[in-house]
This record gives structure tokens, sequence and C-alpha cells, in this order.
């Protein structure tokens, strides 16, 4: 039933027009120490129209045209581009604003509670746009976990899809479209991973790879396993192939996504361990950096910094989240491991031949941490010395086991820990950045500024770099920069030639 659509699998080589960056109000960060905005939107710099000719298949919009809309993580926003894949392949054409789409899709997160209560207001603004005939569709995390219920709250909604069930939207849309008022895909039970024949990449360099989909953890406070349901590796081989696909395209840079990335279980009989799979990756003709995230303390494993340490190719960076310095906080997280064994995790790292960025997510606030327990996350930053952090208040999330815990700490308190833990690591950051002064790095260059000869990009281990140069043309290239100042979250640096 799918379209094969190379145009819309088109890469950097073969002159596709850089699609604008979804608009993502109300984007909270998960995971995404990954995803700091471009300055300036794609299009711009590179001198495209958002939705040209180029990026539609044959027939687009003859179904209609979509707009959609992306809260949350890496996970979320690969998942819309491989939505977006699909409704490009059924003829619909993307557009950038509601009010110029008849079927609006919002691909919604529901980690938080905050990211949750967003999600309803904007259906409240979309409560008019049905009168005018448009189809309002909820995906991803709060449709698993509202279900039928979002027909209740918001009765102009005609579809609610959650992220389990993602791999029957082609079945959903055809009941849309054969004028079907209500239609839900809300199982869990699904031992399907979502694969497409076309995803519409939004990043012209840099292309997202879900290799492991659900989380089996059960992490007392997390939403995830119930609105993602059981993890589901993909095949092996399958992943390779799309890899030499998007190598074939021009994308040098791959990143391999997953709750639990490093829990990867290859389902085929070749049964490639999650470091095997790296290097594979990396074999890949034409790929220049490979990087994954997130991986889990408790399956983090030597084989993994031994693949980093034998293949330049593999991004020194991980992104190992610990959510707390105290092993009895841990235990009632349900995280699977002690502060002692995580430190173990990073000694593996630390002993590397290679320097390896680490980064993390800690939990403020968890019921019934202690003032002395937040006082342990604070020493564990100071030992483990993270090159970033992502730092979060506990909010109490439905379904979780933390929910009948009392949620004992105020949110002033909440605030005044978040806010000493986020001093505590700007310092750390700053003074780390500081000792990378003269040093130089190879840069992919993914963005420009407005100040004329401004650019900047990623090393390979995820340090944000501006830099000056009097090049004209960086974008999806190459460069060695040599840094010449620093600040907490970016350092600064000139083109080396
Ligand atoms: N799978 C990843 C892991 O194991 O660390 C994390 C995925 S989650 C989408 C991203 C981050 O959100 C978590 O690492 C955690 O710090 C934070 N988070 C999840 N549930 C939360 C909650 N109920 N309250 C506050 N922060 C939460
Ligand atoms: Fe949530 Fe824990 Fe799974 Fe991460 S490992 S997605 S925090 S349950």
């Amino acid at each position: 039933m799918l379209l094969k659509s190379t145009l819309l699998r088109s890469g950097p080589n073969s002159k596709r027009k850089a699609p604008r960056q979804q608009r993502k109000a109300g984007v909270i960060d998960c995971d995404l120490s990954m995803g700091k905005p471009f300055d300036i939107e794609l299009e711009r710099l590179t001198g495209q129209p958002p939705y040209s000719e180029a990026t539609r298949c044959a027939g687009a919009g003859q179904r209609g045209t979509f707009f959609l809309e992306t809260f949350g993580c890496q996970m979320n926003d690969h998942d819309s581009e491989k939505v977006a894949g699909l409704l490009h392949a059924r003829g619909y054409q993307q557009v950038e604003t509601p009010e110029a789409a008849s079927l609006i899709l919002y691909n919604t997160c529901s980690i938080r509670e905050k990211a949750a209560q967003k999600v309803f207001s904007r259906l409240g603004e979309y409560r008019e746009k049905q009168g005018e005939g448009k189809v309002i569709g909820v995906l991803g995390c709060v449709a698993q976990q509202e279900g039928e219920d979002i027909f209740k709250r918001a009765p102009w909604v005609s579809l609610v899809c959650g992220s389990a069930s993602y791999s029957k939207l082609p079945g959903m849309l055809a009941q849309l479209e054969a004028g079907n008022q209500r239609v839900t895909g809300l199982d869990t039970d699904t031992d399907a991973t979502f694969e497409t024949e076309v995803t519409r990449r939004d990043n012209p360099w840099r292309a997202y790879l879900t290799i492991i989909e659900g989380c089996d953890k059960a992490c007392s406070y997390c939403v995830v396993p119930f609105t993602r349901g059981p993890e589901r590796s993909r095949a092996s081989d399958s992943i390779l192939r799309e890899v030499r696909q998007l190598a074939e395209l021009g994308y040098s840079e791959v990143q391999l996504l997953g709750q639990t990335v490093n829990s990867y279980a290859d389902p085929t009989a070749r049964r490639m361990r999650f470091s095997e799979l790296l290097l594979a990756v990396a074999e890949v003709r034409g790929i220049r950096r490979v990087r994954f995230t997130t991986s889990h303390p408790s399956d983090f494993t030597l084989d993994i910094v031994e693949a980093i340490e034998r293949e330049p190719k593999i991004c020194d960076h991980v992104h190992l989240p610990v959510q707390s310095g105290s092993t009895r906080v841990l235990r009632a997280m349900q995280r699977t491991y002690s502060r002692e064994e995580y430190l173990e995790k990073i000694a593996l790292m630390r002993g590397a031949s290679r320097p390896i960025g680490i980064t993390t997510d800690i939990i403020v606030g968890f019921p019934g941490e202690t003032e002395a327990e937040f006082e342990e996350t604070l020493s564990l930053l100071e030992e483990v010395q993270y090159d970033s952090m992502f730092s979060f208040k506990y909010s109490p999330r439905p379904n979780t086991p933390s929910l009948s815990m009392s949620d004992s700490i105020s949110e002033e308190e909440k605030s005044r820990r978040l806010a000493v833990l986020q001093d505590k690591q700007r310092e750390i950051q700053a003074a780390k950045n500081a000792r990378l002064v003269g040093e130089q790095f190879e840069v992919l260059v993914s963005g420009k500024s407005r100040r004329e000869n401004q650019w900047s990009g990623y090393t390979t281990s995820h340090r944000m770099i501006n830099f000056a140069s009097q090049e004209r043309e960086l974008l999806g290239t190459y460069v060695q920069v040599r840094v010449t100042g620093a600040g907490p979250n970016s350092l600064a640096g000139e083109h080396a030639v």
C-alpha cells in the first residue's frame, strides 16, 4: 500500500530542498541535549522554501493537506518524520499552519504533567477548526495515556493513536478517508516496530533511526512503559539497509534512538550485540559519525566503550541518565543500579583511551528525597564532572508506582533544589569548557548566524561551537575549528584552515 518515494527519502546529495523544522511549541527538554535549535531556520540557511515541489511525492495534496506539530523528545520528532512520510506517500501535502490544513495532527508528550496540560490547551485552540471541516488527530504518549477519554474532553478530535500503535496508522488513515468520524489505535500489546517505506527527514545532515521502541525497565516515576509499550528491537539487517540508503543519499551522521538504546536485542538469527551494531553502522561507506541515545546504566557494558575506542566514527559521547546520586532514592525509583554501580560504569568510560563526553538526566524532589540525599546528588555531579545535564522537578504521573508515594516535597523546595543543582553544573561546565581553549575539533556545521561569517556546529562529543570563518558556504560540511573562548553551554572558535 505504501508508495516508494525516493524524493521523500532524499538527502543532501540529491539537492533536496531542506524543509522548515516543525514548529515545536511547548517543546520540553527530554533527553535533548542533542536538539539545540539552529540560530535561524533551515530554509533560510539553504535559501529554499519549506515545502517545495521537490519535497512532495507524485500526487501530493490530492488527498488534502496536513499540519503536524510535535511536542517532546527526539523519539517523538523522529516518529513525526515517519508519520509525515506516510502521509506524503498517501498523497497529502504538508503545510505550515493549521489554517491551511485539512488534517491537523498533534504528536504529544506526557513525560511530565506540564507537557500533558499543554496538549489539552492546544487542543482547545483547535476546537473551532473542526467546524471548518478539518480533521483533528492526537498522536503519541498523551493519546496512549488518555485513550478514548480524549473524545470526551475534546469531542472535536477524530483520531487518537498511541505511540505503540503507529504501525496501524495507514489503516487508520484509510478509515478516515472512507469517512469514519472516530478512529483509534491504542494497543500496547503490539510486537511491531514502527517502520515505514518513507520517512520525511527534517535535518538534512543528521538522520535519526529508532532501533528499539518501548521500554521494559519500569522506573517507578515514568509513563514511558505505559505510553510506548514493551521493548521491541528492530532487525539488524533492516537497520543496516536503511543506513546504507541514508549514506547513499548523502547523510553522513546517523543517530540511533531508543529509550534504552543499549538494551538493543537483535531479533534476527545474527543476534548482533549493540556494540556490534554500532561498529557495523560505522562501517557503512559514507557514514562519518554514529551517535546513540539514551543509554541505560544497567545495560552499559565494556564492549560499548571498546567499540568507541576502536572506531573513531562512533562519537565520543554517552548520555547516561543517573536520576539521583542516592542509592536509597535510586532503589525507590526502581532504577536497577546503586550509586556505586553507576560510578563503575563511569569508570569504564574514564578508563578509555579516547576521552568520552558524558551527559546525564537528574530528577530532584522525588517523593521522600531528604536534604542529605539531595546533597548526594550534588556530590555525584562533583565526582563525575558531567559535560552537560538535563534536570527536572519530580512530576507525579498517572499509572506510575510512585504516584502512590506521598509527593511530600513542596514545589518551592523542588525549585530550590533544581536551582542549586543547575548552579553547580553550570560551574562544572564553565570550568571544563575553559580547559578546552586552544584545542582543535572537527565540527559538522549545522547552523549559520545572522551575523556575518559566524557559523555553528557540533563536535563529536556533542559540544556546541560557534565559530568565525570567511568561507561562503559551510553548511553540512566538516571543518576543523580551534577553540578561542568558552562559556558554560558552548564554545567559541575560529575555522582552522
Ligand atoms: N529512558 C531514559 C532513561 O532511562 O533515563 C529517559 C527517558 S525520559 C523520556 C527523559 C527524562 O525525563 C528521564 O531521564 C527523567 O530524568 C525525566 N523524567 C521522566 N519521568 C519523569 C517524571 N515523572 N518527573 C520528572 N522527570 C521525569
Ligand atoms: Fe522511563 Fe526508566 Fe524506561 Fe527510561 S528506562 S524510559 S526512565 S522507564
